[in-house]
């Protein structure tokens, strides 16, 4: 077995870069890093200029800069899933993969895991920082439920967030799972390695009988090399995996003949459907004398909520962020804000036959007004929530949204429409369906409808995107795939 990375490998934990290894300094994952592609994607028709959009370089791929949040999807997401055509994917059949991939220092139950490889675990209520104590005390005195297991399927309102960063230290997938085969004589690792397309064989286009996938084309230290394979997994990312489908003429025809790129399969899916978390920050100036510290954790405790007249249970999650990156002042305090069930679809289009092209990012943020509707609410109830005393101290007056913004529906739109920024949750590009599904790039075995011998294991082949941060999911996806590829 062959993995080829376009970034850098760490083998050894003592080797690794801070950066990487600790999620003290933020700045890691931040435009310009050494580890981030530093994308950049539109979030709303309305903004006139691109937001970044960060994606990790090196192996272990985005877990190894993200936030280390461990948080499930819920059972309606995979239920969901199922019931669009994938019956391998309901709640019932993924659990026992969510419970295989962890070890959860806290909860031992039916529902979870306590010998995987990723380890779980949860600031205990003494070590909450005074912030995030204000903040679990405001959400129970406004009645939102007490939390203390947010990955249990009925879990709802206030608690702490699971995370996979004991000791400070980020548990990649490099960490996890990739040290632990390191030693196996069939598994060669190739880092710095930048696959430009996949190879095919067999008959070319027009249904897609025969075509087979037989390499991949890879660049590495400015030469061009061709690798074989019997089975090509591709594991590149919602960016990247439909970006190499689409350079390699499996996609939309006539956007691929425009590049100039001969389509070897006709595929509408690729790069439609795209889906992430829209995420709003409400702003407050910090009260005098506090301030938070670089080092101090980052995420603590957790909200979510079902928006007002929502049928998505736990459609808003919010975080209070209690550290900024090193050598940077902290003028403010922030209050992240997600709508995690987004309606709104956006479009990853190829920009070019170029693979050092990023694809064109629109992800088409609140153009569905149900999205509109319950983002608001989330706002408005975010802005009550910290008027509660418990915050005497710590937050002083609110920066953004400013009065004027929240006036009325139009104008917290607008609001919303200027502030969405882009989350680490990039999903849904290149969606697993049955035939029947004419966007459907993947079957529920994650493999690629007409081409033999190629799948795609990674976010952009989720059915829809999850109500949680994406991490723990796609980690889920690998291992039930992995039983896939094994004939199980
Ligand atoms: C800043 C940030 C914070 C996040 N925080 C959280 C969090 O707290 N909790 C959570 O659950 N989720 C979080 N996420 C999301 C989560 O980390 C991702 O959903 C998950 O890692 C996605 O896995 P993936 O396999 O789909 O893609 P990736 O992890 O992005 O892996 C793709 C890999 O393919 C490589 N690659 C791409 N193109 C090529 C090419 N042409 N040739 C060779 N290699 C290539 C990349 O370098 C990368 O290593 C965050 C993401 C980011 C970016």
């Amino acid at each position: 077995m062959l993995l080829l990375e376009a970034g850098p490998d760490y083998p050894d934990l003592g080797g690794m870069p801070d950066e990487l290894k600790y999620d003290l300094n933020q700045a890691a994952s931040e435009e310009g890093a050494a580890h981030n592609w530093s994308l950049v994607g539109r979030a709303t028709p309305e903004q006139p200029g691109l937001s970044h959009v960060a994606r990790g370089r090196v192996t272990g791929g985005s877990s190894a800069i993200n936030h280390q949040i461990m948080l499930r999807g819920l059972p309606e997401d995979f239920d969901g899933w199922a019931a669009a055509g994938n019956d391998e994917w309901g709640y019932v059949k993924t659990l026992p993969y969510f419970r295989r991939l962890e070890r959860d220092a806290d909860v031992r139950d039916d529902f979870h895991g306590s010998d995987g490889p990723v380890p779980v675990w949860r600031h205990s209520r003494g070590d909450w920082l005074p912030l995030q104590e204000a903040f679990y005390r405001a959400c129970i005195d406004a009645g939102f439920p007490d939390d203390p297991d947010m990955n249990h399927p009925d879990a709802t309102g206030v608690g702490a967030f699971p995370l996979n960063n004991p000791g400070g230290v980020r548990m990649s997938t490099a960490l996890t799972y990739l040290n632990a085969c390191r030693h196996r004589l069939n598994l060669t690792v190739r880092p710095n390695a930048l696959a430009r397309r996949i190879l095919f064989g067999g008959a070319a286009d027009s249904g897609g009988g025969g075509l087979r996938a037989v390499g991949v084309e890879v660049e590495s230290g400015g030469e061009v090399f061709t690798v074989e394979g019997e089975e090509i997994i591709l594991c590149a990312g919602a960016i990247a995996s439909p970006q190499l489908l689409m350079l390699s003429g499996v996609g939309p025809s006539e956007p691929l003949r425009e590049l100039g790129i001969a389509p070897v399969h006709h595929l509408p899916g690729v790069g439609q459907n795209m889906k992430n978390h829209p995420s709003v920050s409400l702003v407050f100036r910090s009260a005098a004398g506090h301030h938070p510290a670089p080092d101090a954790p980052r995420n603590q405790v957790g909200l979510r909520f079902t928006a007002a007249g929502s049928a998505a249970r736990n459609d808003i999650q919010v975080q209070p962020t209690t550290s900024y990156p090193e050598s940077r002042e902290a003028p403010d305090i922030r209050i992240g804000c997600r709508l995690e069930l987004p309606f709104s679809k956006g479009e990853l289009r190829l920009a070019s036959a170029d693979v050092a092209v990023q694809p064109d990012l629109d992800f088409r943020f609140l153009t569905d007004a149900e999205d509109c509707a319950r983002f608001r609410d989330a706002v408005r109830r975010c802005v009550r929530l910290f008027e509660h005393p418990a915050f005497e101290g710590l937050l002083g007056e609110r920066l953004d949204p400013g009065d004027a913004d929240l006036v009325d529906d139009a104008a917290l739109d607008g609001w919303l429409r200027r502030k969405a920024g882009i989350a680490g949750h990039t999903s849904v590009t290149c969606r697993m369906g049955p035939v029947s599904d004419s966007m459907a790039v993947v079957d529920q075995y994650c493999r690629v409808h007409g081409v033999e011998g190629l799948r795609v294991v990674d976010a952009s082949v989720m059915p829809e995107v999850t109500r949680a941060n994406t991490n723990a999911t796609v980690i889920m996806m690998a291992e039930r795939a992995a039983d896939f590829i094994r004939g199980r």
